[in-house]
């Protein structure tokens, strides 16, 4: 059955899945979502013999109906190879009785390569389907992760071109250099004087200008983005719950239909939306805990109803979920309302004036299955010290918020539903807190002594994304003023 794409924000004509890819946004400022979530056509018993690849298409061409078998498949070839360190694309590894699922094995060692190795892929099939000629041109302002994984995914990637604007003093020392050492003609990284509100801004402001995207039309381009709230990056992070749960079957760790929980260190709510729509698909998912560090925005939502961003905005060892308006919450509170857009329209307009909104007690009921809870600074390093005590195992910061609010809800509830905490960086991309947590001795040393130290207590071998840099010439050093980002994007486009 067809999926079509509506907008959480009015009745505006629904668009098939390439078309939603291509715009990313909605017209009325909201996001595409599915007018219904599809089941799963397969049994679990089925899928259990199946590889990544293969459950990757059976998830996939449930959402993306307009794309053939052939079309679909060619896009997840060439997605999930040997960008990869692993055959399987996202092992697992068992500490202190929970499964860490490693979402960290693609090419820029962070989680968001699960869906940007595959978005450049769906977006070119998507443009030839709805026969644009023109090139299309990915705008993306980054905080560090999204930017070097959007990098990767599109470098070399014919009839693309992309675009990245990072806070020049905002990221760590490595983050910038997995961007700067970027390859591929068609890429162009840009450090801005500014945050990354700064840059967020200037892109939207890009995005928005009618007579840049008339001067571009005429050079053959078109814009369009990478930014983690196109249904193209949401998708395919569904494949890898449904994939974790056929694993822990196939392996005898857990009966057909037997729950499990998952946990989920969240930022901008897109990986726990997947794991979400995973469960509406018919996958057997009891609770989805949403781990938040001191930013704990969404922890008060779950508990009260009531999201407010109003509050100081706290910088900690796990940046990336250092955010106070999380984008696909959207979704799931459409859905909460019966998906209807005008309630839901009613509270994001309240969020932008007001900074916050209150659910009605409906919707809350409606949110059951989440747990929300969040983890200071002291238990993020705790957790990541104890597991490495107990087990020799090294998490990131991001994961160890996880596993540090999934160690409460346990003692809380007393839930021993096995567990699925999703693993979302590679430690090697955050040493220097991964290190201090493990010990204050290691504070004197260098970003790569970290690293060969990391490699070392933890017996993994630096991972290629690492060790690439080491030595990686810089192949981009501009840097502009928030005003001028609009001229560095004609310089690179020769308009
Ligand atoms: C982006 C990111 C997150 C947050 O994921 P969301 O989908 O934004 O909730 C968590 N951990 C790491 C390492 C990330 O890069």
């Amino acid at each position: 059955m067809e999926v079509l794409y509506k907008s959480t924000r009015s009745g505006q004509e629904p668009v098939s899945a390439s078309i939603a890819i291509l715009k990313g946004l909605t017209e009325d400022g909201g996001l595409f979502v599915p007018d219904h979530i599809p089941a799963l056509d397969k049994s679990l018993k089925e899928l259990s013999v199946m590889s990544y690849q293969e459950i990757a298409y059976e998830v996939m061409k449930l959402y993306l109906t307009d794309f053939t078998e052939e079309e679909l498949k060619s896009c997840i070839a060439r997605a999930y190879d040997k960008k990869f360190d692993t055959d399987i694309i996202a092992p697992r590894t068992e500490a202190e009785g929970v499964f860490f699922l490693e979402l960290f094995h693609g090419a820029t060692i962070a989680f968001k390569d699960m869906a940007l190795s595959i978005l450049p892929h769906l977006l070119t099939a998507s443009a030839k389907k709805n026969h644009i000629q023109n090139e299309i041109v990915i705008l993306t302002a980054t905080s560090g992760d999204t930017g070097k994984a959007a990098l990767a995914g599109f470098a070399g990637v014919e009839g693309t071109r992309i675009v990245v604007f990072y806070p020049k003093n905002g990221v760590s020392p490595i983050q910038e250099k997995q961007m700067v050492t970027q390859k591929g003609d068609n890429t162009f990284v840009v450090g801005i004087h500014g945050n990354f509100d700064d840059a967020q801004t200037g892109v939207k402001k890009i995005f928005s200008d009618r007579r840049l995207a008339a001067e571009m039309a005429k050079q053959g381009f078109q814009f369009s983005s990478a930014n983690s709230i196109n249904i193209g990056r949401l998708v395919p992070q569904i494949v890898y719950y449904v994939y974790a749960y056929a694993r822990l079957l196939a392996e005898g760790k857990i009966k057909e239909g037997q729950r499990i929980n998952v946990v989920v260190p969240t930022g901008n709510f897109g990986n726990i939306l997947a794991a979400f729509y995973a469960r509406n698909m018919g996958l057997p998912i009891g609770r989805l805990v949403c781990a938040s560090n001191e930013n704990k925005v969404l922890y008060d939502f779950f508990r009260t109803g009531v999201y407010d961003r109003n509050r100081e905005f706290v910088l900690t060892s796990s940046p990336s979920m250092d955010i106070l308006i999380s984008s696909n919450l959207e979704r799931l509170i459409y859905h909460m309302a019966g998906d209807d857009p005008e309630q839901n329209a009613r509270l994001m307009a309240a969020l932008s004036g007001q900074g916050r909104y209150e659910i009605t007690e409906q919707m809350r009921a409606g949110l059951q299955d989440f747990y929300g809870g969040y983890a200071t600074e002291a238990e993020t390093a705790d957790t990541i010290r104890r597991i490495y005590g107990s087990c020799g195992y090294v998490i990131d910061t991001h994961t160890a918020v996880a596993a540090s609010v999934y160690g409460k809800y346990a003692r809380e509830t007393g839930d021993r539903t096995p567990a699925i905490i999703a693993s979302t960086a590679s430690p090697f991309k955050f040493t220097r807190s991964v290190m201090n947590a493990i010990d204050h001795k290691y504070d004197s040393m260098t970003d790569f002594e970290l690293v060969d130290e990391l490699s070392r207590i933890a017996n993994v071998a630096v991972p290629a994304a690492i060790e690439e840099i080491r030595s990686a010439p810089v192949l981009h050093d501009n840097i502009c003023e928030v005003d001028e980002m609009p001229d560095m994007v004609k310089r690179f486009l020769k308009l």
